[in-house]
């Protein structure tokens, strides 16, 4: 089996890569490099003692899409490509959309004319916005989503509901990755953020090196056990892996899917950075700050339909995810640079 991972360049597309690889598929990338380098792919291949066949190219690019389908029989697109910063997607919400939405959509379209029919799309547990139950589950209504980011998630899992039936051919999953943290255990590839890390765990990897003077711990009353926000931090070798059982299972369904990749447990900022402090034996000096424009108090998955319907659970914990990071972090202490 030949599949293209759109954005496999990035964070989880690297790890995705990898397995693939080292699930023995064939794999095609095409990465436009905005948010990465081609050095993760190149580890990938020192790891999988094979490479992946690299397009650069952008998922809006018609002509490009066109040449790669002619160029390589693909059987299936798992889409990573696009922007991921809530933060930067309420300072440029069209830039979002475009990237986003419009990349989703041409993509389908150039899909569609190769007969490509297998589709596996990354969203985020942002589509759930702020619940009143937790844990969320597939089965809780969205469109609530508190910035453009979101909205770009769901807008894409609308088309792709919508798809099935003007064509019984589309086999779709759209998996809702909750927060991806670690990296792979060989310290070759991880998170490798540009500038400032917006998210939390390269942040707290970065203040523990020593490149970062403190933590700002977003918010200190939360209705939470320890008044810090909470959220379910999955592996990313997990997410990867959860990658792989959704093309799986669309071997045998057709329509579209939607399931849950989180671990169903939650963690607040103090329990990350406590474990941060175990796995690295450094100190992670912190301060409380004023909340984060958007965020929620409380978000974690209820893994179950995933487990029953993919036969996949998350099996790394917090003190994996920790420990990878800061391998990571300390073997490419300048990122892919
Ligand atoms: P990432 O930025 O590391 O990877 C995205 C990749 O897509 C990058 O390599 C970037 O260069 C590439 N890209 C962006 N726009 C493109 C375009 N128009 N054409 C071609 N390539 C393009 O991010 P990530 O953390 O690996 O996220 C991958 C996917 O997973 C994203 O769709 C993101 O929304 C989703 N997701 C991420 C998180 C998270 O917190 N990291 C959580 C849930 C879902
Ligand atoms: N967070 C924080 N300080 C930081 C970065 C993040 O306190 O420098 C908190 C943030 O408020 C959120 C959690 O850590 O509650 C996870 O944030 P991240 O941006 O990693 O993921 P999100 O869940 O917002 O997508």
């Amino acid at each position: 089996m030949r599949v293209l991972l759109t954005g496999g360049a990035g964070y989880i597309g690297s790890h995705t890569a990898l397995a693939l690889l080292q699930a023995g598929r064939e794999v095609v990338v095409l990465d436009n490099l905005c948010n990465s380098s081609a050095e993760s792919l190149a580890r990938v291949a020192r790891i999988a003692g094979r490479a992946p066949v690299f397009v650069e190219g952008d998922v809006r690019d018609r002509d490009v899409l066109g040449s790669l389908f002619a160029e390589h029989l693909v059987d299936a697109v798992l889409h990573f490509a696009g922007l991921k910063s809530v933060g930067e997607s309420l300072a440029q919400p069209l830039r979002y959309h475009d990237n986003n939405v419009q990349g989703s959509q041409v993509l389908l379209e150039a899909m569609a004319q190769a007969s490509v029919f297998n589709f596996v799309f990354s969203s985020s547990a942002t589509v759930y916005g702020e619940q009143a139950q937790m844990p969320v589950s597939e089965a809780c209504s969205v469109g609530h989503a508190p910035n453009p980011y979101g909205r770009s998630k769901l807008m894409v899992e609308d088309m792709l509901r919508e798809l099935p039936a003007s064509d019984p051919r589309w086999r779709i999953a759209i998996l809702r990755s909750f927060n991806p943290a670690g990296a792979h255990e060989s310290g070759l590839i991880g998170e490798d953020p540009n500038g400032i890390p917006s998210n939390l765990l390269p942040y707290v990897a970065q203040v523990a090196i020593g490149k970062l003077p403190e933590l700002a711990v977003f918010g200190g009353d939360y209705p939470t056990t320890d008044g810090t926000s909470v959220r379910d931090y999955i592996h990313v070798l997990d997410l990867a892996e959860g990658h792989l059982r959704a093309l799986d299972a669309l071997q045998t369904r057709t329509g579209t899917h939607v399931w849950n990749l989180g671990t169903g447990r939650g963690c607040s900022v103090l329990d990350m950075v406590r474990a941060f402090e175990a796995a690295s034996g450094r100190t992670v000096p912190y301060r409380i700050a004023p909340r984060r424009f958007g965020d929620m108090a409380t978000c974690y998955a209820d893994p179950t339909k995933a487990e029953r319907e993919l036969g996949w659970r998350a099996r790394r914990g917090l003190p994996d995810m920790t420990r990878d990071a800061w391998r990571w972090q300390q073997m490419n202490p300048n990122g892919y640079r």
